[in-house]
């Protein structure tokens, strides 16, 4: 069995654990990271690549070994301790630091974020197979009002007016967590686009039809999307660490984003308690602030507590509007939506990384 060691070793290649590798392999700190994948991918984008994959091709993805400045190992870490990890190679790591950045999965919606598709190939070929499979459907439905539900009607309608497209949400408002403006705004849109938009609704699969628990009506369509039940990827910890997740399934953390009890990990991003909204660009300036904070620890200066960022959150509806959500109000003004339309943030996040995206 193989063994190495490393002086940071950084679980997870999503936004977080990218911004935090690329800025400390650029400092000279030794740094192995670890991804099931063999490419990152902006999230971003994978609800149009689905609707729309002319539009970006293969863009949001990238290998990691095309830009990552540290080592790249692709494996799932199967568990952990203070000091070792044990990948599903058979290999095992023994770290002096450790950041733990495995993110969160949509259990029912592989079109966010793949469970098999872990090859460059085979996700590119997943999203056209996704594709392929709206193409054929005249009639959709949508669970979920949240962010992720509410942007993929809108892509959905966007793409394929003629088909009848149904956004069914358990609460009584779209995007729960924004201003009462950007629900509003968000509703008129789809509902523009002519989308249905059913509220206090909780549909479930039932053999071939789809039954709502609390309206009793029943349902027959082409294809349904559940773009519900967000879940960290923390169940490795089980058995090493099982201290440290706290009864969400969160990484505990203080402000200097160190696993609480333990002087020599990390956590941030989506599989982290840190902030309570769950944005890959929060995670990518988590990451750029964590590297900033570990360079500074190892040449023995002060590091600064992590304080959130002010938040920018602009949901695009369909290919032509939006709704952005900023620290000082919420507009739908195109100048401001565009800056996200134009390519979904894809070149913006791979700027950051030092690199650009691969060609279409
Ligand atoms: C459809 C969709 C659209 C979104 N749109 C936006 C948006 O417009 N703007 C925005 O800011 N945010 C958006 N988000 C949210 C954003 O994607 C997340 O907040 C972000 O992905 C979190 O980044 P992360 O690095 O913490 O984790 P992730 O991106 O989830 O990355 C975690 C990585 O860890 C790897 N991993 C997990 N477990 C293991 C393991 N045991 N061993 C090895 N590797 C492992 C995974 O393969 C993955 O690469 C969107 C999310 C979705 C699903």
């Amino acid at each position: 069995m193989k063994s190495r060691h490393t002086e940071v070793l950084i679980i997870g290649g999503g936004f977080a654990g990218v911004a935090v590798a690329q800025r400390l392999a650029n400092e000279g700190v030794g740094v192995i990271l670890v991804d099931r994948k063999d490419y990152f991918e902006v999230t971003f984008a994978t609800l149009r690549n689905v609707t729309a994959p002319h539009l970006h091709g293969n863009t949001p993805r990238k290998r990691y070994t095309d830009f990552l400045k540290g080592t790249f190992i692709q494996a799932g870490v199967e568990s952990m301790t203070r000091t070792q990890v044990w990948l599903d190679t058979g290999e095992t790591i023994e770290f002096e630091q450790a950041i733990i950045a495995t993110g969160s999965r949509y259990p029912s919606l592989p079109e966010a974020k793949t469970q098999t598709g872990l090859s460059y190939s085979e996700r590119n070929k997943e999203m056209l197979d996704a594709h392929d499979l709206l193409a054929l459907a005249a009639s959709v439905l949508v669970i979920g009002g949240g962010t992720v539900g509410v942007e993929f009607a809108g892509e959905i309608v966007s793409a394929f007016p003629e088909k009848a497209v149904m956004l069914a949400h358990s609460g009584d408002r779209l995007l729960q967590s924004s201003e009462p403006k950007a629900q509003r705004k968000a509703l008129e849109q789809l509902i523009e686009k002519g989308v249905k938009v059913m509220f206090n609704r909780r549909f479930k699969k039932q053999g071939d039809i789809y039954l709502c628990e609390t309206s009793g009506e029943n349902l027959s369509v082409d294809i349904a999307y559940a773009c519900i039940g967000m879940v960290p990827n923390t169940e490795f910890l089980q058995q090493g660490l099982p201290d440290i997740v706290d009864n969400k399934a969160l990484i505990k953390v203080d402000e200097h984003m160190r696993v609480v009890g333990y002087d020599n990990l990390y956590s941030l991003g989506d599989c982290a308690a840190l902030d309570t909204h769950k944005h890959g660009f929060l995670a990518s300036v988590q990451g750029a602030f964590l590297a900033k904070n570990i360079v500074k620890a190892i040449k023995g200066k002060k590091r600064k507590p992590y304080k959130t960022p002010p938040l920018v959150v602009v949901t695009p509806i369909g290919i032509n509007s939006g709704v952005a959500q900023l620290p000082f109000g919420v507009t739908t003004m195109n100048f401001v939506v565009n800056l996200k339309q134009k390519d979904l943030g894809i070149s913006n996040m791979y700027k950051t990384y030092g690199t650009e995206p691969d060609v279409h």
